[in-house]
């Protein structure tokens, strides 16, 4: 990319890029989390602080044990900071219980995993289906078939996994992360499991949700993925080490 531009950031500046005016979706401000495993502790996340705004598209980067899928499980509403603050669309989720964390996240995040993660004996309609509780049938349905039109598989929609290829299975996961209409949509290692060729297909997907106005953040440690996105957050030693946004 031609006009990628770094911009410099200071150490305990808070790392969000020029403000675009857009909303922030997600606030993470000095957000710390601790394992104990026995008597050790591990500190996976070492004092984070960060603005993410509406529609926009996001690699966070790393090396393995840098803190990213904890970053994540956080962002997506799995796990929840040991310490620090996390608002979610404005609202404070830091410290809420695993049912209401649950509720939150089933409303505002949409998870696309490296393994798919689709039920097998499950037809690509129902599995882009089923996780719609909150809403009403015949809606569920045709927010089902929007999903897979979105994403140029409604022609597959009656057949089963393992009738489709890795690319149209990470179709049918997209689907069903934005069937749900999420705010954010977390993609982990979306591409990991495909050859380069389908994954560039899989980015270009997601290039075109962010042009309709989705935000979204990938965990990668793919250049050739994260340049993609319109921003870099790297990990290291779970803070962040680099936080560079591309120019217009
Ligand atoms: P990454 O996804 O970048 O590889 P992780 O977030 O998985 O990094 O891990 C960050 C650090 O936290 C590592 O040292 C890892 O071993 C540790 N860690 C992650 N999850 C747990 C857990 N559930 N219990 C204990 N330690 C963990
Ligand atoms: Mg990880």
């Amino acid at each position: 990319m031609t006009a990628a531009a770094s911009r410099p950031l200071g150490a305990t500046a808070a790392a969000t890029p020029p403000d675009s005016g857009a909303l922030p979706v997600i606030e993470l401000i000095d957000v710390h989390k601790t394992y104990r495993v026995g008597t050790e502790l591990i500190l996976a996340l070492r004092g984070v602080t960060l603005t993410i705004r509406e529609n926009e598209y996001v690699a966070i980067m790393g090396a393995s044990g840098s803190g990213k899928s904890t970053m994540l499980n956080i962002l997506g509403c799995l796990d929840v900071p040991s310490r620090g603050t996390y608002r979610l669309g404005g609202a404070d989720v830091s410290r809420v219980s695993q049912s209401k964390l649950a509720s939150v996240r089933s409303r505002k995040i949409g998870f696309v995993f490296q393994s798919f993660e689709l039920l097998p004996r499950t037809t690509a309609l129902k599995n882009v289906e089923l996780p719609l509780v909150y809403s009403h049938a015949r809606k569920r349905r045709q927010r089902a078939i929007d999903a897979l039109t979105r994403v140029g598989l409604l022609e597959r929609a009656l057949h089963h996994p393992n009738q489709l290829s890795g690319g149209q299975k990470q179709r049918v996961a997209i689907a069903r992360a934005l069937a749900q209409e999420p705010d954010i949509i977390l993609a982990d290692e979306p591409t990991g499991n495909l050859d380069s060729k389908t994954g560039e297909e899989i980015m270009s997907i997601f290039d075109q949700l962010h042009r309709e106005g989705q935000t979204i953040i990938i965990v990668t440690h793919e250049d050739d993925i994260a340049r993609h996105c319109r921003r870099t957050i790297r990990l290291k030693d779970g803070v962040v080490e680099e936080d560079r946004s591309k120019g217009l």
